[in-house]
């Protein structure tokens, strides 16, 4: 069929609204009618070539929902008509970190995406010309139609608008996964987090969830720390004003935290979060950095029992726990419209990415089917 979708020829040309030729589900996978989609800044390391050659050409997106519009043989936990949010690791369920219990790094996974390519190692997407297009982390959302693997689609209740459900997939299941699963953050824990965007927004959110006091936000853009104080960080620091942050963290957190997030993906902001921790503190980075760049920390400070941990999309079993995030934003526990700075139509990619180049806003969300996503605007 042919479809409206956001594609990437080259990273030195801006992203494309234009028609492709999508392919109906093969065994095991999933046409979705895509409601909505979130632009994160992963889209823009891919749109700017940051992640290494052979990235390219490419439908980006892979935050979204929508509805199941069909299924290919085999598929039995999803009907159409059902809603669902896209999750980029469907895993195999039997590869070696499967079996172990680490899904978000199943080699399978791994194998094909790095390819942009399906489980079978295929595309569905092509140019009118013929050329092979590559699956934006398997799942391609910035687009009418997505087809994906079978546990890339999630079914998720119909209460929850599908605009905010889009936000699901990557930046809770990140955000909230660094904190449950990685740092495993307790109640009284003080926390910083380095970043308010849309990521860094679902840290807070987690780590108020998780009872973390003091959580202090750290960003240099005034609106994002507003939002990080309606997420529930109890202190904001404005690096663009406090030319001594770190001296600000220390004293609100009595010597430094026990745990700190980056969510930026720059070499300065993982030596802030490490600079932030307290002796025997840990700091995260979930903020994805360009390939080949590197990161330095004065190691004698191992000595201090200081560690440095890496996290993938939560760390733990993204299918499984969608739905309880999403249950999570039906109970009003998690604010998923309030961390959304702009709502737009799909045309709308390449100004998304801008603003994120900027650092401007937190979370847009593309909306590629109004009269499913449900959202306020447009
Ligand atoms: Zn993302
Ligand atoms: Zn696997």
């Amino acid at each position: 069929m042919r479809i409206k979708a956001a594609v990437l020829h080259h990273p030195s040309r801006p992203v494309t609204v234009e028609v492709v030729e999508l392919d109906p589900p093969k065994a095991a996978e999933v046409l979705v009618r895509v409601a909505a989609a979130g632009v994160c800044h992963s889209d823009v390391r891919y749109a700017d070539g940051d992640l290494g050659a052979g990235r390219w050409p490419i439908v980006l997106g892979h935050e979204g929902a929508g509805v199941v519009e069909a299924v290919g043989e085999g598929v039995t936990h999803v009907a159409p008509g059902d809603h669902v949010a896209f999750c980029f690791v469907p895993a195999c369920r039997s590869c070696r970190f499967c079996l172990a219990g680490k899904p978000n790094l199943c080699t399978e996974v791994a194998r094909h995406g790095a390819r942009g390519m399906l489980m079978d190692g295929t595309s569905r997407l092509r140019l009118d010309d013929g050329t092979t297009l590559q699956h934006g982390l398997r799942t391609a959302c910035f687009a009418e139609r997505a087809v994906v693997a079978a546990g890339g689609a999630v079914p998720i209740p119909r209460e929850l608008p599908l605009w905010q459900a889009a936000l699901l997939g990557c930046g809770v299941v990140t955000g909230l996964g660094a904190v449950r699963n990685v740092a495993r953050v307790q109640a009284g824990d003080a926390v910083v987090v380095v970043g308010c965007g849309g990521v860094g927004l679902q840290v807070i959110a987690g780590a108020r969830l998780a009872g973390a006091d003091p959580l202090i936000a750290l960003d240099r853009v005034p609106e994002k720390l507003e939002l990080a104080l309606a997420q529930g960080a109890t202190h904001a620091v404005d690096s663009s004003a406090d030319d001594k942050p770190l001296a600000t963290i220390r004293r609100l957190t009595g010597g430094g935290a026990d745990f700190a997030f980056e969510v930026v993906g720059r070499p300065e902001t993982i030596r802030i979060a490490w600079d932030a921790i307290r002796p025997g503190g840990t700091a995260v980075v979930v903020g994805l950095v360009p390939d080949g760049v590197e990161a330095s920390i004065p190691a004698i400070e191992f000595l201090s029992d200081k560690s440095l941990r890496g996290t993938y999309y939560g760390s733990g079993d993204p299918a499984a726990e969608l739905p309880g995030l999403a249950e999570l934003a039906l109970q009003g526990r998690l604010d998923l419209a309030g961390v959304i700075t702009h709502v737009d139509g799909l045309d709308g990619v390449e100004a998304a990415l801008d603003r994120l180049r900027r650092g401007e806003g937190a979370r847009t969300v593309l909306v590629v089917d109004a009269d499913l996503a449900g959202a306020p605007q447009l």
